[in-house]
């Protein structure tokens, strides 16, 4: 039997899994019957949970205990792993692009959009070659064995240059993202310092680089400006009003004229609607337009939301929804209810949510929140961002695991190798296939 109601999920994140879930327990009995169809396209196979990256790429969290396979908790939807690359609107399909063969056309009845957003970059020299973002898991695993490498180096090497470019570690973009990323790595090499020799919290340079005149604009003007004075009092160089020209050669230059040697530059200067949305109206800041009831603009069976849509904010009429988790999740919720709504032809309910404030952490035991206009610093606020993220992350199963790994943390130190040859793990049997050959002696690969 065709299944009469066809739904499509562009992005399995924040919106997109919540919503799927929603669907797929409010629909259960036509999803039974086969009167409807759900099927979530998404990058990857997983669901990740950003918010606590910056403790993933620390040590704090395991990196595996922060995302959510889709394919154990959407067990009546079809998975698709790869990427949606066209979206017709008016023809209702979409193609779909696996990591290897054909693409294919999917046919949908109702669309779900929501591939989220991704980092905005600049065109400054050598930022491609040299800079990472902070978006995905795999940048966080690569940031902590990065870092620890860097930390290897320079306890290793005689060279007081090579020491120096190698600890010196600049963050650009001052929003959560680069705020708590920053402030979380450079605790965990507060800490871990004491196993590498000759370096101390005084020998490493920790920079955080911000256009405007502020920090965390999230969480208010004076929280944002005592987690600036937090940070300078642990070292850390806080610049406002300063941007990065260049970073070509591992040397960064600033608009300041002042340059220094770099091997660590992480760009977190903001992010920009998923190029997706090029296939559909657009609103404010280049995301899809979307009525308060969460439809893209001149349709009755396509709904979009979180990063990627600009959502009426009518809490405050005229201004749009900013681009966070607390929007995503709540309009997932409210999407998925529409969507059962518009296929039992009832009346949608418009998305209304004022915004209740933010947490942000610090790194261990440090944090800022500005919630309902109550402002909270310190210890306590580091504890209700635990306790707010913890709630908010999806499954039992991952919240215990998280659970788990913080109360281990109590009574184990933090780990400190590097594993950063796991991104060449085939290195060490091609130096043993290219010792075989004539007897040559190659050069052994950079971990041995
Ligand atoms: C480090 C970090 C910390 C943060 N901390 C906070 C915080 O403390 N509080 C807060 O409110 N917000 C925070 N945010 C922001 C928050 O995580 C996002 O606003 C939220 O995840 C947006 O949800 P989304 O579903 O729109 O996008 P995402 O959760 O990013 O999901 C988008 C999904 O779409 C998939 N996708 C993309 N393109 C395609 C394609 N072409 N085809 C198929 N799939 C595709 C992606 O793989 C992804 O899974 C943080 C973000 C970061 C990066």
């Amino acid at each position: 039997m065709t299944p009469i109601s066809r739904i499509l999920v562009v992005g399995g994140g924040n919106v997109g899994m919540f919503v799927a879930l929603r669907l797929q327990r409010r629909l259960r009995r036509e999803l039974r019957e086969g009167r409807v169809a759900i099927t979530v396209a998404d990058l990857d196979s997983y669901m990740t949970y950003q918010s606590f990256l910056p403790e993933a790429a620390a040590g704090n969290l395991e990196p595996r205990h922060v995302v959510v396979s889709l394919r154990k908790v959407l067990t009546r939807c079809k998975i698709l792993s790869g990427r949606i690359c066209d979206i017709d609107l008016a023809g209702k399909s979409a193609r779909f692009e696996p990591p290897e063969g054909p693409r294919q056309v999917i046919d949908y009845d109702y669309l779900v959009f929501c591939p989220g957003s991704i980092t905005k970059t600049l065109p400054i020299p050598g930022l491609a070659e040299h800079g990472i973002g902070f978006k995905t898991v795999e940048e966080a695993i690569h940031l902590r064995n990065h870092i620890l490498g860097k930390l290897d180096l320079a306890a290793s090497t005689s060279d007081p240059e090579v020491r120096a470019r190698a600890l010196t570690f600049v963050f650009v973009g001052a929003g959560f993202a680069g705020v708590e990323a920053l402030a979380e790595l450079e605790d965990m090499t507060a800490d871990a310092c004491r196993y590498f020799h000759g370096i101390n919290r005084d020998s490493m340079r920790w920079m955080l680089i911000e256009a405007s005149d502020r920090i965390l604009p999230e969480v208010g003007m004076s929280m944002g400006e005592w987690a600036a004075d937090e940070l300078r009092k642990r070292g850390v160089d806080v610049r406002l009003n300063t941007r990065v020209k260049s970073v070509e050669h591992d040397v960064v230059v600033l608009d300041d004229g002042e340059s220094f040697p770099c091997e660590t530059l992480v760009w977190t200067a903001g992010v920009k609607a998923n190029p997706l949305v090029q296939h559909l109206p657009q609103g404010d800041r280049g995301r899809v337009a979307t009525s308060a009831e969460l439809l893209i603009e001149g349709t009755d069976y396509a709904f979009a939301a979180g990063d990627s849509a600009a959502v009426p904010d009518l809490t405050q009429p005229g201004q749009f929804c900013p681009p966070n988790a607390q929007h995503a999740v709540r309009q997932g919720a409210r999407l998925a209810d529409n969507l059962v709504a518009r296929i039992r032809g009832r009346k949608l309910t418009p998305y209304r949510h004022k915004n209740a404030g933010s947490v942000a952490s610090l790194g261990l035991h440090q944090g800022v929140a500005n919630v309902y206009g109550l402002q909270v610093r310190g210890f306590p606020a580091w504890f209700m961002h635990r306790t707010y993220h913890l709630t908010r992350m999806p499954t039992f199963n991952r919240k215990a695991r998280i659970l788990m790994d913080w109360t281990l943390a109590l009574f184990f130190k933090r780990e400190v190798v590097a594993l950063g040859a796991l991104a060449r793990p085939r290195e060490e049997f091609e130096y043993a296939i290219r010792t075989e050959e004539a007897g040559s002696n190659p050069r052994p690969p950079a971990n041995r």
